[in-house]
């Protein structure tokens, strides 16, 4: 059995930014410290950092007072974050750089006087942080159906859109059509607002697609950009399973099959990938792994203050005079 990991693949850097802000402000602040909704949509990564202290809410209700609070990768609404701010914690939001900058983009359009049409999926929670960027004015479509049955004014030109940055980039383009043709005037941004890891891996995935018998997907049900992994892998007409652990693998998966691609979620780390791996390598002991030819990612995304290297080595000194 042969192979290939898909490249690029895993943690993004956002994601990366996200576990360093709650990994280090434990040890800065010490523990216990709460973070809002799972801090990225790893099952994995979530029990590492409950295990080391971190106690994730849904709400901030359940947040004593001076406490320390981290918002999660995917954003809040603004009533969410004025509701922290207006009491006494220390707060850190580990909202995607990329994110943000769609929350920006929906709050100036807003003032702008455009409405807003968010191609994204209900429910989830960086949707609901851009919707809530806004009291009014903004709309959400999941598909081409969604676009066809939205009520609003088809001669408008104060209609404008922005994408959830981890759908897919197919379906969005699909989505903007649409949308293109029901509202001809709407304004289009530059740029969708797919992000450059959930392009890079889908790109990635439909290359496995084509060169492989079977795609595994190393992510948690709850992680959009996984999902889709699995989904754009299908399309190109090749069996994909969405996995969260290498314990998740079934042998007969693997029966008649020459070529495995693996390829991980944008939230999955990747000794995750190793483990199924491992797994394969016990089952297969002449399995090669080759990886895919493909662009390194090199985004990196600073730390929030109060998190810096400068506030980590404080943290060390003081700890060691005390135990000095
Ligand atoms: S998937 Fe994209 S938007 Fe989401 S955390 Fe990663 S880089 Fe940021």
């Amino acid at each position: 059995m042969q192979v290939i990991l898909a490249q690029p693949r895993g943690f993004c850097a956002g994601v990366k930014r996200a576990i360093k802000i709650v990994s280090r402000a434990i040890e800065v602040y010490g523990a216990p410290l709460y973070v809002r909704h799972e801090i990225v949509h790893n099952r994995t990564v979530v029990e590492e950092l409950k295990a080391k202290g971190a106690i994730f809410v849904d709400d901030i209700s359940q947040v004593p007072d001076g406490a320390t609070l981290i918002f999660s990768a995917h954003g809040v609404p603004r009533s969410v974050s004025d509701e922290a701010h207006a009491r006494p914690l220390r707060i850190f939001d580990a909202t995607c750089p990329l994110v943000t900058k769609v929350h920006r983009q929906v709050v100036k359009l807003h003032n702008n006087g455009k409405k807003i049409i968010m191609i994204g999926h209900a429910g989830h929670p960086e949707v609901e942080g851009t919707m809530g960027q806004i009291d009014e004015g903004i709309y959400l479509v999941e598909s081409v159906d969604g676009v066809n049955a939205l009520e609003l004014e088809s001669t408008s030109d104060d209609l404008s859109y922005v994408t959830q940055t981890t759908i897919s980039v197919d379906d969005a383009a699909e989505v903007i059509s649409a949308l293109k043709s029901k509202f001809p005037s709407i304004t289009e941004p530059k740029k969708n607002d797919v992000c450059y890891a959930t392009q890079n891996r889908q790109d990635a995935v439909k290359r496995l697609a084509d060169a492989c018998d079977l795609v595994l997907v190393v992510g948690s049900v709850t992680s959009s950009n996984s999902n889709r992994l699995r989904e754009v892998a299908e399309r190109h007409g090749c069996t994909a399973k969405l996995i969260d652990t290498a314990a998740d693998m079934q042998e007969d998966w693997f029966e008649g099959i020459g070529t495995v691609g693996i390829t991980a979620g944008a939230s999955a780390p990747e000794f995750l990938v190793q483990q199924v791996i491992e797994r394969l390598r016990s089952a297969y002991p002449s399995l090669t792994v080759t990886t895919q030819d493909g662009d390194e990612e090199n985004v990196a995304f600073p730390m929030p203050r109060g998190l810096w290297d400068s506030d980590l080595e404080a943290a060390r000194a003081q700890k060691e005079h005390r135990h000095g």
